[in-house]
Formats: C-alpha cells, structure tokens, sequence
C-alpha cells in the first residue's frame, strides 16, 4: 500500500515502515560514528521501542557492544494496516545487533504486568544469564494494577489552580490561550501511580528475586524538569509529582542495590519530540522556540545524541557527576541561563502569525514526521510498499 501519516489531535495513528527502518539505522550510523566505550555487557531495557528507551538500547550495543534485551508495547502490522513504529524500531535494531553478532531480543507486551516481568526474567536468563544495566524508560497514560483490577489513568494538570497559557495546533500554527482546570486528589494520585516509580520498583524487586542482576547492577529511569513557562502544568502539575516519586524510587532503590556495588540512578533529561511529550500541552510551542535558539547556540541534541552523552560522560565516566538530590542532569544545555532567557524573551511576543520567525515549527513537525518514518528525503513516500519490513 501507499502509506501517507495519519494524524489526530497530534498522535500519528500510523508509521512507514521504510522510514521507520531509516530513522534507527541513522542512530546506528551516529553512535558508530562516536568513539566506543567500556559500559554495560548485558542490558535490559524497558520501554525500548522508541524515544529515550530505544536511543538507550542503540547507545549500549552499538556504542559499549552489550547484549541487549527489550520489553516494549507495540502493535505489529497487519496486510490493511501497519504497525507502530516501535514494531518496526525492534526490528530493525534487533537486525542490525544480531549481523554485529549482539545478542538482541525482545517481548512485546504489557510491562506493568505480572507475567511479562516474569517471562523477561526467564528469557534473559536463559540468553544472558543476569543483566548489569536495566534502563526503565515508559511512557504510558494507564496502567493495570497487577494485584487488583484497578486501571490508573494518568492526567496532565496543574494543582492548585487553572493554568491559562499559550499552546500551538502543530498541524496548523494556530497559537491560541488553553486553559487546562487543576486536578482534583483522586487523578494526581492516578498519575503518581501511572508515572511514578512503583512499577520501577516491582520491576527490580522481580529480577532480584529471579535472580538475574548482577550485584554490581546499575538501574537507571528518565525524569523531566523543564522551564518556567512549563512549569505550572509539568514539574508543580499532576506529573510532576509523579517524576518526584519516581526521583524518590531511586533514592531507595539505590540504598537496596548499594551493599552489593549496585546504583540507581534517574537521568533528568532535555525536552524532545516524542510520542509522550507531543501530547502535553504547551510543550509543542516550547520545543518550536528552544529548538530554534539551541540550534542557533550549537547546543541541540536528539535522544541520541542526549543518551550517548549521558552513557558516555556521566553513567559509564569514573564518578557521575550528579546534583544535591542524585539526580544525574542531561537537562543541563537546555537550562541554561543563557537559553532559558531567550525563551522567556521570546514567549509573551510569540503568536500564530510570528512563530516561524521567532520558532522553528517546521524543525518539530519534521521531527514529529520523522517520529514515524514520514518526512524523509531518502524515502519515496508515492511508492507501493509492504507494511512488513523486509530485512
Ligand atoms: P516514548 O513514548 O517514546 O516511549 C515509551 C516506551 O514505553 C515505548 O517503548 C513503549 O512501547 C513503551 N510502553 C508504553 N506502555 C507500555 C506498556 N504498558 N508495556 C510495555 N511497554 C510500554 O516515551 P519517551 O518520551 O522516550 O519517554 C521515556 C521516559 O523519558 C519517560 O519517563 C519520560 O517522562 C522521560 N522523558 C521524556 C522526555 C521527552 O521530552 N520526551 C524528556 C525527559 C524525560
């Protein structure tokens, strides 16, 4: 079929299979590009589909040559329709691993379950026997209690009071006010449930008992603090309490893990385009104008680029340096004064008829696109194509 982007209320229901097959062989290409390095061997990483999680597993095997094994949630294609891109990313990358002679596996299913921990448990120990990094990268607005039948639902609210501010209709450029009404209790206890670090928790607490962590094992989870003009909504909102408990996981998980040389870490990092930030409100304006400035400061980083620093020169250096709670801060560029400034300039001036001088809205839509394996050049989107890779 001939697959063009499908998109609704900024979600793309659909990807292109070539140009999904393309955007993870250029990761490849970039961290081949960079100089190699002594880290992990054998990594589990969960949510390793796509953003952060996908850019962390490219980063171990092609950068350190780890084995690799990844737990993700993805719809696989079918003749009338194709799957998601994180079906194809775990294709491709599982492809390219295994030429390499990687181990590289993977298990698509629901992650806050009960049985797929146990079965990543049983798989890496019959490929890897036990796993010295395991990365905890989801996203997800639900989650299924796996003792109960309760299904936390995740919101994306201030607390307190309504938050009024600019957003933008991607497709359109479309800047108008949104105001999003503060969270009751119940839904900011939701989302701490959803997003913060219980599953994390479970997670280790499964692989230690099934006795596949190496004792010296480093665990490591994403976090977000972001600017000012986010802040109402993001890191004082619903979700900002949920990344504080996930801050807190890794605090205790770290006291857990230390007596056998074992860390956990969470990684603060930059703002990008992914699947789970362009449907938080504000956020799509924000990355039109910081992508612009860092570009221009020769600051900007993509996934790639942010979890190859981050292996490189803070989880696998000597002594990573962290801030006054632990945290490891690959957030450091995009909060700089000096950028931060430009944004809060920017932001009161900015509306629909000067965003693509004062933002670069066509450098985020590119990305969203690009998201999906849409809006390459190398790709001959008019082309009559399989929705299977053929690898
Ligand atoms: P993403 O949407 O690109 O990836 C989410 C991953 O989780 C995918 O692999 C998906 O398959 C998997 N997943 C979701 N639900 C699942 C389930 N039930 N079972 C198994 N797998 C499931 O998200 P991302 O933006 O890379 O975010 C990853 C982490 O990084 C999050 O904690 C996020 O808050 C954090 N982070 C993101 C940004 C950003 O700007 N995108 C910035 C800083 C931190």
């Amino acid at each position: 079929m001939v697959i063009k982007p499908m998109i609704r209320s900024n979600m793309c229901m659909n990807a292109h299979p070539e140009g999904c097959e393309k955007e993870v062989l250029d990761q490849i290409s970039y961290v081949s590009s960079q100089p190699s390095f002594q880290g992990p061997k054998n990594v589990l990483v969960i949510g390793a589909s796509t953003g952060y999680g996908l850019a962390s597993r490219i980063v171990a095997a092609f950068g350190a040559g780890a084995n690799t094994f990844g737990v993700s949630f993805e719809r696989e294609p079918s003749a009338k329709r194709t799957g998601t891109m994180g079906y194809y990313s775990n294709e491709t990358l599982e492809h390219e691993a295994k030429a390499k002679g990687l181990i590289a596996e993977s298990i698509n299913g629901d992650a806050f379950s009960h049985e797929v921990k146990a079965e990543t448990a049983e798989k890496v120990k019959s490929l890897m026997g036990k796993v010295d990094l395991v990365v905890y990268s989801l996203a997800s607005p639900v989650r299924k209690d796996p003792d109960s039948d309760t299904t936390f639902r995740s919101v994306l609210k201030p607390i307190g009071q309504t938050y009024t501010a600019k957003s933008i209709n991607p497709q359109t450029g479309e800047i108008s006010e949104t105001s999003i009404e503060p969270a009751n209790e119940d839904e900011i206890e939701q989302t701490v449930r959803v997003m913060g670090g219980d599953d994390w928790k479970l997670w280790i607490e499964a692989l230690k008992n099934a006795d596949v962590l190496t004792d010296d094992v480093t665990t490591i989870a994403y976090s977000y603090i972001g600017p000012d003009v986010t802040k109402a909504v993001y890191r004082d909102g619903t979700i900002g309490q949920a990344k504080a408990h996930l801050e807190n996981t890794a605090l205790e998980l770290n006291d857990r893990l230390k007596t056998g040389g074992g860390r956990a870490y969470v990684s603060v990092n930059k703002a990008l385009v992914t699947r789970a930030s362009a449907v938080i409100p504000v956020v799509p304006l924000y990355l039109a104008l910081l992508f612009k400035i860092m570009k221009e400061k020769n600051l900007h980083e993509g996934c790639i680029e942010q979890m190859y620093r981050m292996f490189t020169s803070r989880l696998y250096s000597n002594s990573p340096e962290t801030d006054e709670k632990g945290r490891i801060r690959m957030d450091d560029w995009e909060l700089k004064q000096e950028v931060q400034d430009e944004v809060n300039a920017l932001w009161p001036r900015v509306n629909s008829d000067n965003i693509n001088e004062l933002g670069d809205l066509e450098a985020y839509n590119r990305d969203f696109l690009k998201l999906h394996g849409f809006g390459r050049d190398d790709v001959d989107y008019e082309a009559d194509i399989d929705t299977q890779l053929r690898l």
